[in-house]
């Protein structure tokens, strides 16, 4: 017997249409308490997958809203269980007052992520499905979104299963061989097994291979905007984001930290980190800054290196280039475009680097800056077929399951007991287990499903 939730499924902003959703075994007949079907038609005994036109009654018997229900019953719904939908129009006064209605007849609210969490635990969908639900929802490009939007057809899922399922035979194999000792084990089939356990270890592998792409993908590339202090680096961030973000000031060292923000360019995320201005310094703080800054160009995607245009190359300019490890791609932005150019661009070019003139100030060279990026960044790949693993837990797990994997592969190569073999294979089969949820681990299902938000 499952309890009935209620929660505003659109957000409370007004809105041409706002949804709230009711999901257990009580979810049709409350529904049907607060609901009055054009014709007369009860939602009690209305049909499955439909829609009806009614009145919302409040619990006073006033009229709330006219509206259309939806109705979807367990199993075939999104949670598994009888739902209702009320489709009203979009004002958050109206939905708030169809949720009390509905709390009126014993329905309670859904805690976050409630509706996805049972669909999981009525066996509707996945956890790698459940967790590509949130992440189709927190998308931040087009390519991101479709990418969760292929996990969420449970591709994933499947390739996991599969591997579940050889694994699974391995163990069915050395479990007989255990509990019958006498029988010899045949040359042929051991070799069937260590075939069969390459293979899964190669799939996990190919799967590891893609998550620096996934994490690209969903995070964004991290990109260190760097440079001695006032040449414009947060007036730079603050310009490409549009809006004030970070402290312009002309006193040089106010970006003591690092600040994080979002922008999309051609469809990559790029993950930028306005950094603290580099100069020789004996400040604490800022000498913290210029560690951060290390740390930043250390796990950098991208560099972009602020000069002032309108003044000389300085020696501090070139130790804030000397920062950037080699393998990580720069783009020279001169800035203050608006101001007398006195920067010698041919120094510029001696340094290697690719540039761009820019002004923070007046946004002018801006878009000629977003192409130069644009050339930096890699080309994006076209992802297999099942999609990029963008998910830390999921990384961790295939990882964890691969290593028992490659720990039964070296037991059987090094004839070690059947049990020695057993007790990895086990493992890999438990681990994988939880990436799907067929290993029921509480404490990592909270965890995914508190990230979700009331609703869905
Ligand atoms: P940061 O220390 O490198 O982050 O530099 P800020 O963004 O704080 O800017 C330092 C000073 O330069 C501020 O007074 C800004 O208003 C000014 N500034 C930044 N960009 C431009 C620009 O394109 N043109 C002009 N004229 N001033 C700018």
């Amino acid at each position: 017997m499952q309890d009935t939730i209620a929660a505003i499924a659109t957000g409370g902003v007004i809105a041409a249409i706002g949804i709230v959703r009711v999901s257990g075994d009580g979810a049709i007949e409350a529904a049907d308490a607060v609901f009055r079907a054009a014709g007369g038609v009860r939602l009690i005994g209305a049909e499955s997958r439909r829609m009806y036109y009614g009145e919302l009654i409040g619990p006073d018997g006033g009229l709330l809203d006219m509206c259309l229900c939806f109705i979807s019953r367990g199993p075939d719904s999104y949670t598994g269980e009888d739902t209702a939908e009320f489709h009203c129009h979009g004002s958050p006064v109206v939905l708030s007052e169809v949720l009390h209605a509905l709390f009126n007849r014993g329905v309670r609210h859904a805690l976050p992520g409630e509706f996805t969490k049972r669909a999981f635990l009525n066996g509707r969908m996945d956890l790698t499905q459940a967790e590509a639900v949130i992440d189709l929802i927190e998308a931040e490009t087009p390519r991101a979104a479709q990418n969760a939007a292929v996990q969420l057809r449970g591709a994933i899922g499947k390739r996991f299963d599969s591997v579940y399922g050889a694994l699974l035979d391995v163990m069915a194999h050395f479990h007989a061989v255990i509990d019958y000792p006498d029988e010899d084990i045949d040359d042929f089939e051991m070799q069937n097994h260590l075939t069969a356990l390459r293979g899964a270890e190669e799939e996990l592998t190919g799967m590891l291979l893609t998550c620096a792409r996934g994490r690209v993908l969903r995070d964004g590339v991290p990109t260190a905007i760097i440079g001695r202090p006032n040449t414009g680096k947060s007036s730079l961030l603050n310009a490409l984001l549009g809006y004030q973000r970070a402290i312009v000031t002309d006193i040089p060292g106010t970006t003591r930290d690092t600040i994080e923000e979002k922008i999309a360019i051609g469809g990559t995320l790029l993950r930028i980190i306005d950094t603290a201005g580099i100069r020789e310094t004996n400040d604490m703080i800022e000498i913290l800054g210029v560690k951060r800054t290390q740390e930043a160009l250390a796990g950098a995607g991208l560099a972009i290196i602020v000069f002032d245009g309108s003044e000389p190359l300085k020696s501090e300019d070139r130790a804030a280039l000397d920062m950037i490890p080699t393998n990580v791609p720069k783009l020279a932005v001169i800035n203050k475009s608006d101001l007398p150019p006195v920067l010698d661009i041919s120094e510029i070019n001696e340094l290697g680097l690719s540039h761009c003139r820019v002004s923070a100030l007046t946004g002018e060279g801006l878009d000629a800056l977003e192409a130069e990026i644009k050339k930096l960044l890699p080309e994006p790949s076209a992802a297999p077929d099942w999609g990029l693993i963008t998910n830390m837990r999921q990384a961790d797990t295939i990882k964890r399951s691969r290593d028992d994997i490659i720990g039964s592969i070296d037991a059987m190569m090094n004839g070690m007991t059947p049990d020695a073999v057993l007790v990895h294979v086990e493992q890999a089969l438990t681990t994988i287990g939880e990436i799907t949820g067929k290993t029921m681990r509480e404490d990592v299902i909270d965890r995914i499903f508190e990230r979700f938000c009331v609703g869905k």
